[in-house]
């Protein structure tokens, strides 16, 4: 049997930040990924002839000290594109860019506040980068000095930020996105624009408590409103795995993990689903909570109490996606395009979701690489009240295409070609249990301390030398690498 110092399970952006940090260190490292090809959610993949796309996450941009560490560029890693325009559609069909020169054609209000918002939004997700820096201690457990240390570095920035920035961070986590930006604006449109970007990837409308904070999330995983990189997912994951290798480390594909091997409350090593068996002084796994825990190691191996707060964590997927392969005559701006026309529009598509059923009128976010276009759906409910995935995915299709039809009515007649995933591909293809995004929903109860639930925050878990190191821990969702790094850190 062979033996590692660290086994990682996912080669998705997290796992491969562990493991790359640990092959630094001199680790024998290897990467075991269920796919047979790398990246998980971070991957741009064909469909077809010239159908080349992000399938899932649209571009991202990796932490820069992470880039620095790992010496990404060295490895082909991309310096990032311009910043794109964030665009969202007024009611006659045109265009609306949002920047100051733009939104002065609906508010010279708004306009003039959009500055001030932009600044506090860049403090907030400084600070958010900070937090999502810091490995949680164990609350409620004791914990000591270097368990804590992280929290003093947290309260510095926060105390660096400033009185009223800090007030204003803390205040805009528990508010609802709608509150938070009429704070700023007057218009609708602009509002709900910005709303739309707190609730992408959440199963949450924008009046829901918390989008405060996810609306700040998206926004230090963005970098601001707009995707970077649109295109270029693949280029991060890819520029990942060189370093893994560069720095001694092994990357496996079509290796998938069925169980992982306990003796005595100990992680051996993992037994894959063709039997063979590898052992390894740490197992990290980046697949999420839910998968690496329940499934991975199984009830009987754990207290009971954990069980049940692990099967409790929210995961919910509502978000589907449709790539079109066109002849480029579609007529939709490059950027990142919302259909989001209405604070209530938005929180109506959610409702849907509350009842099982897909939003008639979703809200969409489209970007386009080239002649492809690529469009995020919400919301479109894991968990159906009727019907079936399989035949379901039609309909989805159907509503995103019909509703950019009537912004953009060449926009039919351009498709040459069609790629639609469903949560239940997003489960079942991408291994993302109930197709959540994030290893488990940003929400206010699922985030800091109790991430992934409370008492395990700092990437440990009841068996010895287990650890968790992907989304759905602290520092995850988005494209950070913050949870794999800091899963790393954490066993030095
Ligand atoms: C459609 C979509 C849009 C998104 N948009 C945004 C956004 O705008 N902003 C934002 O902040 N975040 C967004 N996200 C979330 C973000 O992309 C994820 O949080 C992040 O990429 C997850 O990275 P990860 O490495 O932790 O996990 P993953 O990328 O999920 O990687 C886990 C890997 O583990 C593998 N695996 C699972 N089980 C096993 C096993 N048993 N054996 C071996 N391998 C296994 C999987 O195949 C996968 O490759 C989006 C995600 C999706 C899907």
């Amino acid at each position: 049997m062979s033996h590692y110092d660290n086994i990682i399970i996912g080669a998705g952006h997290n796992g491969l930040v562990a493991a790359a940090y640990l092959a630094k260190q001199g680790k024998k490292v290897l990467v075991l990924e269920r796919r047979s090809i790398i990246g998980g959610s971070v991957v741009t993949e064909s469909f077809g002839d010239n159908f080349s796309v992000d399938s899932l996450h649209t571009g991202g941009t990796l932490r820069p000290d992470i880039i620095k560490d790992l010496k990404l560029a060295s490895y082909g890693l991309q310096p990032d594109s311009a910043p794109q325009p964030f665009i969202t559609l007024l009611a006659d069909g045109s265009p609306l860019t949002l920047d100051v020169e733009s939104i002065k054609r609906i508010s010279e209000k708004d306009a003039a506040r959009f500055p001030e918002f932009v600044r506090f939004m860049n403090k907030a997700a400084q600070i958010m980068d900070v937090t999502y820096s810091t490995i949680m201690p164990r609350l409620p457990m004791n914990f000591g000095f270097k368990e804590g240390y992280g929290l003093l570095e947290w309260a510095l920035e926060l105390k660096l930020a400033g009185r009223k920035d800090m007030l204003n961070f803390i205040r805009a986590l528990p508010m609802t996105a709608q509150e938070l930006v009429e704070e700023y604006f007057e218009s609708d449109i602009v509002k709900a624009a910005i709303c739309a970007v707190a609730i992408h990837g959440s199963t949450l409308g924008p009046m829901g408590a918390g989008t405060g904070y996810t609306l700040i999330h998206s926004w230090m995983n963005r970098g601001g409103l707009a995707h970077k990189n649109v295109g270029k997912a693949g280029e991060i994951t890819t520029a990942l795995a060189n370093a893994v290798k560069a720095f001694g480390g092994e990357i496996r594909t079509e290796a998938e993990v069925a169980s992982i091997k306990i003796e005595n409350q100990i992680a051996k090593g993992v037994v894959l689903i063709n039997g063979e068996e590898i052992s390894a002084n740490q197992i990290f796994s980046a697949a999420d909570p839910k998968h690496t825990l329940l499934k991975l190691v199984g009830a009987q191996d754990l207290p009971p109490e954990f069980v049940w707060h692990t099967q409790s964590i929210k995961m919910r997927g509502s978000v589907a996606k449709i790539h079109l392969q066109t002849n480029g005559n579609h007529g939709i701006p490059e950027g990142t395009l919302v259909v989001a026309p209405s604070i209530k529009y938005l929180e109506k598509a959610y409702d849907a979701t509350k009842y099982g059923e897909v939003s008639e009128e979703p809200y969409l976010e489209v970007t386009t690489s080239g002649n492809t276009i690529s469009i995020h759906f919400q919301f479109a409910p894991y968990a159906l009240k009727s019907g079936d995935w399989k035949l379901e995915i039609k309909k989805v299709e159907e509503l995103a295409i019909n509703s950019l039809s009537e912004y953009f009515p060449n926009l039919r007649a351009s498709i040459s070609n069609l790629k639609s995933l469903s949560p239940l591909d997003l489960e079942q293809t991408y291994g993302l249990t109930e197709g959540d995004l994030n290893h488990g929903q940003l929400m206010l109860d699922q985030f800091l301390f109790m991430r992934p639930i409370p008492g395990w925050s700092n990437h440990k878990t009841p068996i010895d030398n287990l650890y968790l190191c992907g989304s759905g821990v602290h520092g995850g969702g988005g494209v950070s690498g913050a949870a794999g790094r800091n899963a790393a850190k954490s066993v030095r």
